[in-house]
């Protein structure tokens, strides 16, 4: 791509920078891309450009901001502060911004972004770039990603101060935290493995979702914080949009932006796709953690799906297939290394179980603590079967996994677990502790 840009400007795109020169007081920049790409993107602009080198994995991160605010937000501006509010010519320059300076928090984006890349090239191995580049962009309400290049809507980069003043938290479900990750996920999730069609979009988005919420365990300190992520994605599929429908109903994932119409709502999709696929992808992990190698089987299972479909496009299937490939024996519940019962509940069908846990501790003849545990599983079809995993919660706070029940149809499944090795009473037994099953609350 060859661009000629005035003097002064900024370009980022997709590919590297193989040329920069000044022909006719103009600038022209040329970009290559290392391998055919299906989409490329840019972004043009008075810049003021952060950048940092990783080294492992051997990456290099630039990000872009506007040196100057867009002409929306400086009327904005001038409005709270009680002028006459501007209805043509440009920003003259003279009015303080303060704090809806945008290059302030550009560091921010850039740190998150060599954060971002580190954990992913951990969970799912390498992308199939070396450089990224985080760009600024004046539309205040969406991200997008292209190969090599994201765009973070200009508002990320405001404080929560100033977003509450312009009437910006409806954000507050950690849209702002985790724009920026859901965009760079997709350098892995849409341009390192791609999609094959409108019915594998859930995994494109979902996936990113998910990717977001390891961004969030990571960067927290506060482990509640990756609840309260599930807990958003929850309530999204859950609420009735305005023409009364709840995403989770409305169709199975594949049917992706074919679920919007005039009778469910444009919406639908957007509110099935992304929270879904990402409990898609998340349940899974659970489902393959285990107390000595943590997420090992996990990344294993990711890092072989990311370097079997690079620069290539997957199916749904494809995923399916691979998960058969790494299930652990537990999952097996049909007894055939399938994982269709998983698929089609979740991603081809609708299916959204209600769980009761009734549970007590009693202590036995030698002192042994025994857990009894009565779960039972409502709201499903007779086929619905799944795994639902059962923690402990001890006084000082501890979440101790005890194990996971196999519950099938609309029944219920009793047991006492003598708790060898326990010393003291756990305070409570709970399901689902880290929303480990897409379930009714
Ligand atoms: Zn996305």
């Amino acid at each position: 791509m060859t661009f000629h840009i005035p003097k002064g400007m900024k370009i980022a795109a997709t590919g590297v920078l193989v040329r920069e020169s000044n022909e006719g007081g103009q600038n022209v920049s040329v970009w290559k891309s290392e391998a055919p790409e299906t989409v490329a993107g840019f972004s043009f602009g008075r810049f003021k450009v952060e950048q940092a080198n990783l080294t492992k994995p051997e990456y290099a991160i630039e990000s872009y901001a506007n040196e100057e605010s867009p002409e929306w937000v400086n009327a904005l501006k001038m409005e709270a502060e009680g002028d006459a509010l501007p209805t043509t010519g440009s920003h003259s320059g003279s009015a303080p911004l303060g704090t809806m300076s945008t290059t302030g928090l550009n560091k921010k984006a850039l740190a998150e972004g060599e954060l971002a890349v580190q954990l992913y090239s951990d969970y799912f191995g390498p992308s199939r770039f070396k450089h990224l580049q985080l760009t600024q962009q004046t539309a205040c309400d969406f991200g997008q990603s292209w190969p090599e290049l994201v765009w973070i809507p200009i508002c990320y980069y405001f404080d929560t101060t100033v977003r509450h003043q312009l009437g910006l938290d409806w954000g507050d479900r950690g849209y702002w935290k985790v724009v920026t990750p859901h965009e760079i996920a997709h350098q892995w999730w849409g341009h390192t493995v791609g999609f094959a069609y409108g019915r594998d979009q859930w995994m494109s988005e979902g996936f990113a979702d998910m990717s977001a919420s390891l961004f969030v365990s990571l960067v927290e300190k506060n482990p509640k914080k990756f609840l309260a992520f599930w807990n958003d994605e929850r309530e999204i599929l859950l609420e009735r949009n305005p023409q009364g429908f709840r995403a989770i109903d409305v169709g199975p994932l594949t049917m992706g932006y074919r679920a919007n119409n005039s009778r469910t709502g444009s919406d639908i999709t957007r509110r099935l796709i992304y929270p879904k696929g990402a409990y898609v992808l998340h349940m899974l992990r659970m489902m393959l953690h285990d107390n000595r190698s943590g997420d090992q089987v996990f990344k294993d299972m990711m890092q072989d799906f990311v370097k079997t479909y690079s620069g290539k496009a997957a199916t749904t299937e494809d995923f399916k297939t691979m998960v058969e490939k790494h299930m652990t024996r537990e999952m097996d519940l049909d007894g055939n290394h399938k994982m269709d019962w998983f698929f089609n509940q979740y991603v081809y069908g609708t299916g959204l179980p209600t769980y009761k846990l009734d549970s007590s501790f009693d202590t036995g003849a030698d002192g042994t603590i025994i857990f009894n545990m009565k779960l039972t599983q409502s709201g499903v079809d007779d086929e619905f079967k799944m795994l639902v995993p059962v923690y402990l919660e001890m006084d000082d706070g501890r979440i101790l996994s005890l194990g996971r029940a196999h519950v099938a149809g609309n029944n219920a499944v009793e047991s006492k677990v003598p708790l060898t090795g326990l010393k003291l009473k756990p305070k409570r037994a709970v399901l689902n502790y880290y929303d480990d099953v897409l379930a009714t609350p």
